[in-house]
């Protein structure tokens, strides 16, 4: 690791269960971050901000006046821009030494079966119950973790599903992906802009823990937050042994 890196990363690299060799797995490490909107304008700062050598961003969208209010990495000066190559911007703007590669595509399932299998973990900040159950999918077929999240109004949750982990249910375990109910979306609902920070920012983190190798990861967990009142509660979540996505697991190159 050269001097500036050292300087660079010293912080994390002080920890002690993070250490040089976390770092260097982080910077070795390569990410896949779904969606550059609320979610993943934080995922994407606090990955690049921590070195993740490889970052890639997926979002179809262009920056909005009324994104502005919370999604971070974008900036006035960038309305009418591919939220992708708004986020690139200031994440080479904050670090120069990573690789950040921008699809300006609809995470639909082709482009998901060519990006999971190259990362080494994936970041849900999708906005939309349909790309949720794709990226699930691809995760599960080609044994990669997930890093999930969601906000609306005040509320977020998140969790890890691990389908590595023989214990740990698949999105969809938890999520069906028949069940009946009203999708909820901020442009209708509204969403308070800290609650999208708070669980980015917990994304991040998860993420940088599997990249790195410390810590234990949410599997098995869905961690709620409620901004009215600050408050956390975790529920654990089981696997499904009928779940049709992950109920006969079979991982065609988890080990390449
Ligand atoms: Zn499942």
């Amino acid at each position: 690791m050269e001097d500036d890196d050292l300087l660079r990363y010293s912080r994390h690299i002080l920890l002690e269960e993070f250490g040089i060799d976390g770092q260097a797995r982080v910077s070795a490490g390569h990410a896949l971050v779904i969606g550059a909107g609320g979610l993943g304008s934080p995922v994407a700062m606090y990955l690049a901000g921590a070195g993740v050598g490889h970052i890639t961003l997926v979002d179809d969208d262009e920056v909005d006046l009324t994104n502005l209010q919370r999604q971070i990495a974008h900036t006035a000066a960038r309305v009418g821009q591919a939220k992708v190559r708004s986020a690139a911007t200031a994440m080479g703007d904050l670090n120069p030494t990573i690789r950040v590669e921008t699809h300006v595509r609809r995470a639909d399932a082709p482009l998901l079966e060519e990006l999971v299998p190259q990362a080494q973990v994936v970041i849900d900040c999708s906005d939309n119950f349909a790309t949720r159950q794709l990226v699930n999918q691809a995760c599960v077929r080609h044994g990669r973790p997930l890093v999930a999240g969601a906000a609306i109004r005040f509320d977020g949750q998140l969790s890890v599903y691990d389908t590595r982990d023989e214990a740990s249910p698949c999105y969809a375990c938890v999520f069906p992906a028949d069940a009946h109910f009203e999708e909820t979306r901020c442009a209708v609902l509204g969403v308070f802009a800290p609650v999208v920070g708070t669980i980015g920012v917990l994304q991040a983190g998860e993420a940088l823990k599997l990249l790195a190798g410390i810590g234990e990861p949410l599997a098995g967990r869905l961690l709620m937050f409620d901004g009215r009142t600050a408050s956390f509660d975790t529920l654990r979540v089981a696997r499904d042994p009928g779940c049709p996505v992950c109920g006969n697991r079979h991982h065609g190159n988890a080990h390449s």
